[in-house]
This record gives structure tokens, C-alpha cells and sequence, in this order.
């Protein structure tokens, strides 16, 4: 499956680049710096601070449409999946995540 993470070098990032890495899923990883990634992914280098609104609207929209097509396939209710970040990041509690890399 051909997966984008967007973030993949911060706390929930990195953990779902090495999974999906891991499981065999062919990953773009959207970083600031691609020379943090520790994994084999292709890497999309962002700076999301300075980010062309349009592009990344557009990207984002790209990555919204896989998982949202991929939860329809797969019968994943994503609003019941999204629940549990209600209260941010399960492990620092914020929201963006602000957990320190790995
Ligand atoms: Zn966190």
C-alpha cells in the first residue's frame, strides 16, 4: 500500500513510519529534515512553518483521500478511530504532539 506520513520524525510520526516501513508499505515520509529519518522511505522534505498553502493543501488533501478510501475498504468507523486523540497526543497530552523524538 502506498502510504504519506506527514511528520514522520516526531513522536506519533515515527512510530507509524517504522510500522508501516516495517510491514512493507512503500511510505513517503513528509519531514523538514529527511536526514532524521532512520528508516528506508522516500522522503518529501517540508518545512510546514514556511509551506506554500496551496501545495500543502493539496498534498494533504491527496493523504486525506488514501486514508479515508482505505477506512471505507476496510470498514474503519474514522471518527470512532480518531477518538482517542481527542485529548491530543496519548503521551504529552497536546495537540500538535509536542513528545520529543524517539
Ligand atoms: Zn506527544
Amino acid at each position: 500500500m502506498k502510504l504519506t506520513i506527514v511528520a514522520a520524525t516526531g513522536g506519533i510520526g515515527r512510530q507509524a513510519l517504522e510500522q508501516a516501513v516495517a510491514a512493507g508499505h512503500d511510505v513517503t515520509a513528509v519531514v523538514r529534515d529527511p536526514s532524521k529519518l532512520s528508516r528506508g522511505a522516500r522522503a518529501v522534505a517540508v518545512d510546514l512553518a514556511v509551506a506554500d498553502p496551496a501545495a500543502l493543501e493539496h498534498e494533504l488533501g491527496d493523504a486525506l483521500a488514501w486514508l479515508v478510501s482505505v477506512a471505507n475498504v476496510t470498514g474503519v468507523d474514522l471518527e470512532r478511530a480518531a477518538a482517542r486523540y481527542a485529548d491530543g497526543c496519548p503521551r504529552c497530552h497536546h495537540t500538535p504532539c509536542t513528545c520529543p523524538p524517539a
